[in-house]
């Protein structure tokens, strides 16, 4: 066994649910709890000015590594919050003149009940289906866009799959036949060049937590040329060009500004460094064990991302198994409840392998003593469990 003196348990791979805050990030915004205490929307005394040149100086680094000007960038409470503005705002300003939406089957939860709710509110909503792959067929996509069609909201980098979309092809096939793009970019931005232009998104969705900034920020990157026009869904003092009103939390806007400065100096060789340690888990587990599958396309995918199922496994056999490694089945959100993952089902996948399915997720604190245990251990437990018989949790109960 792999010496565990230096590792922390339990070995934290769990990098698309959350990420922990990077220091650098906290470091920069300590200040903002207590020493500037300043409201960033009141400019009668230098507190406030101070606080709104904090928050400036953030959106211009949000800005940057998404190649938008700073004005395009509205702070929100996170990517759930920014989703369901840019899908329930586009819907309400522009629903007079076009009422379809076309999203995939694939999208996070907040997408898909935000487009549900419209639905149920007279709005024509298409639930794509993706290919095996888990990336959505163009052909498909371009057939299902009408004259009724106002927007097409994909999923750029898949939270319980890492899979990439073909973004840049999306946001022309959008722009040619004058379609709004939207793209939750949550698990995206700061893992992987984006740029707002190049791939023609009107709207993007940012999250703070998931690229090593504090939990409750975000951001929605919003198209002001050609203008994209959308209905506020929080009234009141106005703040955020009217789109998004309430004070701004001038610590958690910092702590983003920080982490995409930090993302953006370092993606690259970050990116490398964390793809090595994900090829690694997954030949290491592969040449030891037979019958792996990995779900979703290995080629398209976030660097951090290992999807796996043991057929014969339930993935809750395998975690309680387990306790010193902290990996989840499908998203989150879904965890808690039994119903097996609907992302892998959508793949086509059978209920077997949805159930058996669990994800790693890889990050910048991991090393590679950490995938070296992991190795060992996850192997070692799928072996023992095989041999004892002990498969799906249907079967052993
Ligand atoms: C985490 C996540 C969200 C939700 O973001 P919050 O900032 O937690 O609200 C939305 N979409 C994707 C793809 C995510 O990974």
């Amino acid at each position: 066994m792999t010496s565990t003196d230096d590792l922390k348990l339990p070995i934290y791979l769990d990098y698309q649910s959350t990420t922990p805050t990077d220091p650098r990030v906290l470091k920069a915004m300590l200040p903002y709890f207590f020493d500037k205490p300043g409201n960033p929307h009141s400019q009668t005394h230098s507190y406030g000015r101070e606080a709104q040149d904090a928050v400036e100086a953030a959106r211009a680094q949000i800005a940057a590594i998404i190649g938008s000007d700073a004005r395009e960038v509205i702070f929100t409470s996170g990517a759930t919050e920014s989703n369901n503005l840019a899908l329930k705002g586009a819907a309400q300003f522009y629903g007079n003149e076009k009422r379809r939406i076309i999203t995939t089957t694939t999208e996070h939860k907040c997408v898909i009940e935000s487009c549900r709710n419209l639905g149920s509110n007279g709005y024509d909503i298409v639930f794509l289906p993706v290919e095996k792959s888990g990336l959505i067929d163009l052909n498909r996509l371009a057939a299902e866009i009408t004259n009724d069609t106002l927007l097409v909201s994909v999923m750029a980098a898949h939270n319980e799959i890492g899979v990439i979309q073909q973004i840049a092809s999306i946001g022309d096939l959008c722009r040619r036949n004058g379609v709004l793009f939207h793209t939750d970019s949550a698990q995206a931005v700061g893992k992987i060049p984006i740029n707002v232009n190049t791939m023609n998104i009107d709207l993007m969705s940012i999250s703070g937590h998931k690229m090593y900034g504090p939990k409750g920020i975000g951001a929605l990157y919003v198209r002001h040329r050609p203008r994209v026009r959308l209905n506020a869904q929080i009234d009141g003092g106005g703040q955020e060009r009217s789109l998004r009103s309430g004070t701004l939390p001038t610590p958690l806007c910092v702590g983003l500004g920080a982490a995409c400065q930090i993302a953006s100096d370092e993606l690259v060789q970050e990116a490398q460094r964390i793809g090595d340690l994900r090829d690694c888990l997954y030949e290491g587990i592969a040449e030891r064990l037979p019958d792996v599958t990995v779900n979703g396309d290995l080629n398209h995918r976030l660097p951090g991302n290992l999807n796996l199922s043991f057929a014969d496994l339930d993935c809750e056999t395998i975690m309680s198994a387990l306790p010193d490694i902290a990996i989840s089945s499908g998203s989150a959100c879904t965890s808690n409840s039994i119903e097996p993952s609907y992302v892998i089902r959508a793949l086509g996948l059978s209920e077997e392998i949805a159930r058996s399915s669990f994800r790693f997720g890889i990050g910048r604190f991991t090393t590679k003593a950490e995938i070296d245990y992991v190795i060992e251990r996850l192997t070692d437990e799928v072996v023992s469990l095989r041999a004892r018989g002990t498969t799906h949790r249907t079967v052993a109960r």
